[in-house]
């Protein structure tokens, strides 16, 4: 018998489509005006920018995000340092600090974009979200690609750490009625929970990490292992994952056990424990 696989025939694919639709956005760089500053919970900080230059200004579905680009170090009210394009290349300035942020809400009739910053102490971005306030600047580039996943699935589960609540509430905003929906957040107490849209069908677990510092329990990943496991058996749906890389990751190890095909998930480490500005598209993002 030949080891060869036979070709596939003549015009179809060789490997099953995704089942997310992606438009590709010209990409911008923005420089925009913080406008607002409201505390969601004792973490968590919605800022809403806006500004002539946000004119155009598109992100449709629930995961989309953006490169924030920073003031310069210890200089927050300072614009910030932001790239230019040259020869077809984003070249950033000496010093600039960027990261990946969701769009939470788009308003182009109120000018406004907003974003939802979990405030911690380890790195320029959780201090920025800290010191936050009307009147200065940050920069924006992109969405490069605006993604709409699959809407029409029986169930959903949304597992996520604070970084991934702004996803969140995009979700229970965006599905339409009728699949059942399991939220699993960890966050550090009862004070770092945010309220979230109201949607039938939705089921809420907050899980509380206590004094262990973000991206250091297994309750995130043991959750969904109980959830994925409680499914039934012949409805399909999809996963949606955004935490600490190496929870992302453990959570990868559950779907696979569980048998769901990786198709029917978006499973992304937003940021990873003592890594300065974590690359969610590095091979090890993905392992
Ligand atoms: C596609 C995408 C979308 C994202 N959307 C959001 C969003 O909407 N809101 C949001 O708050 N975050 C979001 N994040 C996560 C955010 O980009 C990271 O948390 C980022 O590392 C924060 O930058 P920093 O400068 O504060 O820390 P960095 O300089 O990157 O890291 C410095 C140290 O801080 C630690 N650290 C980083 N983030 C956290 C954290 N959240 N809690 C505790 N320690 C941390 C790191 O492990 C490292 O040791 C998103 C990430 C991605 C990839």
């Amino acid at each position: 018998m030949s080891s060869t696989p036979a070709p596939p025939p003549s015009g179809a694919p060789s490997t099953p489509a995704s089942p997310v639709r992606r438009t590709k956005l010209p990409l911008v760089a923005r420089r925009l005006q913080v406008l607002r500053v409201e505390d969601l919970s004792a973490s968590m900080r919605r800022v809403a920018l806006g500004g002539p230059e946000l004119a155009g200004f598109r992100a449709d579905g629930p995961t989309d995000h953006a490169k924030v680009w920073f003031p310069p170090d210890g200089r927050p009210d300072d614009a910030p340092l932001l790239p230019s394009e040259v020869d077809g290349a984003w070249v950033a300035p000496d010093g600039a600090t960027s990261r990946d942020y969701t769009i939470r809400t788009v308003d182009p009739a109120a000018g406004e974009v907003v974003l939802d910053m979990a405030v911690h102490a380890h790195g320029p971005a959780g201090h920025w979200a800290a010191q936050a306030r009307p009147g200065q600047q940050l920069g924006l580039l992109g969405p490069k690609t605006t993604k709409i996943p699959p809407m029409d699935r029986a169930w959903y589960v949304l597992a996520v750490d604070e970084t991934g609540l702004p996803g969140v509430q995009n979700w229970l905003e965006q599905l339409p009625e009728g699949p059942d929906v399991h939220v699993l957040a960890e966050v550090g107490g009862p004070e770092d929970e945010i309220a979230l849209p109201a949607r039938a069908g939705t089921q809420v677990t907050w899980l509380h990490r206590g004094t262990a510092p973000a991206g250091t329990t297994t309750l995130l990943a043991d959750a969904t292992r109980r959830t994925l496991q409680a499914l039934p058996d012949d409805a399909e749906g999809w996963l949606w994952a955004a935490a600490e890389a190496m929870v992302v990751r453990a959570i990868r190890g559950h779907v696979a056990e569980r048998g769901i095909d990786r198709r029917s998930c978006g499973m992304t480490g937003y940021w990873r424990l003592g890594v300065a500005n974590f690359d969610h598209k590095s091979e090890d993002a993905q392992a």
